[in-house]
């Protein structure tokens, strides 16, 4: 079987494709959205999702968040007993939304799609398709998000030629995708982002605003008080929610210790004060939206249709800044978190050609442009350092390019091919992905031909092949490198080692959230309450090792009556519906 999965920043999330089209896959909580956050107790067991958030709370050096920044990099965290990298973290979300779409499904699942950035490089998509590989799933595909996006909108449209602005603003990353959809087919042309713009900003700026009308510094406090800040930052998560339907929230601020003391001091936050505190961050999405206009070639007027991604998106403030900018209201037929994972389940489908699909054509584009370091000349000298692009940037892929270059010096019989990505004219400014030597060029005069090949596959992989033209000998190399030389006994020995580490059984997940929540709720709570909520505590893991399954169900439904007098909101997962168009 095999699904689509949205490997979020910040939440993921799963689909799979019915004859009706595609579905989400609800975690062991019932939710759609699971947390990207991994934690380990004191004891060393493994939480993952909404647990590891609520730990997080308590103890956030037990935990790892928005890791999904650092894939493709030597990043490393110290969790409990090992070091984990963003790889290995998010095979740990991977294996949770595998877990949950088995039981959802009740079948084995191992196979999947997983969409990143459009801004991810080589490197980063590598890491993902690792990341499959260590939870046990081969990935069919890697596909960008917003594409996936338009993919769970195009399946719907037919007849006229669409031009789609897809503008996707998630917990940490903004992307915006010119996207054409024409009789079922799918084509981005052009990408464009930033890789630390997101909702979790607008929840800082908020918690930095708070802080501040109490005399504290935000980055100093993060230092000073951490429990007050995690705490802080918790409420004005839950603030910024309930801000994107009603006009005031309040925000209660703990102790320096993150305690909450009566009398609790409140803050109360109106709706127009958010938009004017976050006015700069939202700001900064119009130069990515010029720039991918301007690579698509067109004009702000030829989009007809603007599709919202992402949670942040659920605020009016963002809806509203989109309306303008694109003189048009936008879609969002679709919940604007779900619609990521509900395209690549699509994409999923295809792969095993499911027949509802007929014959959905999906393009991408290369998000970076790519090519070789090379030396120019100068008035009468070389100088090298400069970058020949080879395929430029929002070129469709798949796509191979040559382009030829010579030798310098005459008796040259070596060449080295530093191959890198990015948009500057000297190589020291861009990326470099790799580099190799060209060997047995045969002696002569400067000027020996050599062919170099670039192919970006579909995954958006890149192979790199140089040819000595008059020999015709050939070195290719595939530029991989993270995943490079791993053998597959290797990899089994990772994922051996990723499967090693302890989990709880599924069915015990929602008592294990619950028991996360109401311990961090005890630090919370008043000393009058926390006595009572002790005793439930203490009951609930009493009857929990009886495996006393009517006192169980007693117990939760008591514990979650009292947890919800002092919670007015949900931290996470807003299921509601968005408004239909
Ligand atoms: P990602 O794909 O980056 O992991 P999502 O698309 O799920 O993330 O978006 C997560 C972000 O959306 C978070 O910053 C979250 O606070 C924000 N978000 C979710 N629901 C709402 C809401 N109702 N109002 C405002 N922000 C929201
Ligand atoms: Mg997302």
């Amino acid at each position: 079987m095999i699904i689509g999965i949205d490997l979020g920043t910040t939440f993921s999330a799963a689909a799979y494709m019915t004859s009706d089209g595609p579905r989400l896959i609800p975690n062991a909580l019932s939710e759609t959205l699971t947390p990207s956050v991994v934690g380990f107790d004191t004891d060393d067991a493994m939480f993952v999702g909404r647990a590891a958030k609520e730990l997080a709370v308590l103890q956030p050096d037990r935990c790892a968040s928005v890791f999904k920044r650092y894939m493709g990099s030597t990043w490393k965290v110290r969790l409990g007993k090992r070091e984990f990298t963003a790889e290995e973290l998010s095979s740990l979300i991977l294996r949770s939304l595998k877990e949950d779409a088995e039981a959802h499904l009740d079948t084995i699942v191992d196979r999947a799609v997983i969409t990143v950035p459009a801004y991810f490089n080589d490197n980063q998509r590598k890491a993902t398709i690792r990341a499959g590989q260590l939870a046990g799933l081969t990935v069919e595909r890697i596909i960008n998000e917003p594409t996936a996006a338009a993919i769970a909108y195009g399946l719907h449209e037919s007849g006229d030629e669409k031009v789609i602005a897809v503008f996707d603003l998630g917990g940490g990353t903004f992307d915006v995708s010119i996207v054409d959809l024409f009789d079922g087919a799918v084509e981005v042309r052009a990408s464009s982002g930033e890789a630390f713009l997101g909702g979790e900003d607008f929840t800082q700026t908020l918690a930095a605003r708070v802080l501040e009308s109490r005399g504290f510094v935000f980055e100093r406090a993060e230092l000073e008080t951490p429990a007050l800040v995690a705490r802080v930052m918790q409420q004005c998560e839950a603030a910024k929610r309930l801000l994107s339907r009603q006009d005031a929230a309040r925000v209660r601020i703990p102790n320096r210790d993150g305690q909450y003391v009566d009398p609790v001091d409140e803050v109360q936050i109106s709706r127009d004060e958010f938009t004017k505190w976050t006015e700069h961050i939202l700001a900064r999405v119009e130069l990515p939206i010029r720039r991918a206009i301007g690579d698509a070639k067109l004009n702000r007027t030829d989009i007809t249709e603007v599709i919202l991604v992402g949670g942040a998106t659920r605020m009016p403030t963002v809806v509203q800044r989109v309306t303008e900018i694109f003189q048009k209201e936008p879609r969002s037929r679709l919940n604007p978190d779900e619609v990521v994972a509900l395209g690549a389940a699509v994409q999923a489908g295809l792969v095993t050609r499911n027949s509802s699909l007929d014959d959905l054509v999906v393009t991408d584009v290369s998000p970076f442009t790519l090519g070789v370091e090379i030396s120019k000349q100068i008035g009468t000298e070389y100088r090298g350092g400069y970058f020949l692009p080879i395929i430029s940037r929002n070129t469709t892929i798949p796509v191979s390019r040559v382009q030829r270059l010579s030798t310098l010096h005459a008796n040259q019989t070596q060449l080295r091919v530093g191959v890198y990505q990015g948009e500057a004219r000297r190589t020291q400014d861009n990326l470099l992905l790799d580099d190799f030597v060209v060997q047995g060029i045969p002696r002569g005069p400067a000027g020996q031909e050599i062919d170099i090949r670039f192919t970006y596959d579909l995954n958006g992989v890149l192979e790199v092949e140089a040819t000595v033209v008059e020999t015709k000998r050939k070195v290719s190399v595939v530029i991989t490198k993270h995943a490079k030389g791993v053998s597959p006994a290797e990899i089994e020995r990772a994922v051996a080692a990723m499967e090693a580490l302890k989990t709880h059984p599924r069915e015990e997940t929602a008592n294990r959230f619950l028991i996360k929540r109401a311990e961090r709720m005890y630090q919370e709570l008043s000393v009058f309450h926390r006595d009572h909520l002790a005793e439930l505590l203490d009951g609930f893991e009493t009857v929990l090792d009886l495996q006393d399954r009517e006192a169980i169900d007693r117990y939760r439904s008591e514990m979650e009556i009292f947890l919800s007098q002092f919670e007015s909101q949900e931290p996470a997962g807003d299921d509601d519906d968005v408004a239909s168009e």
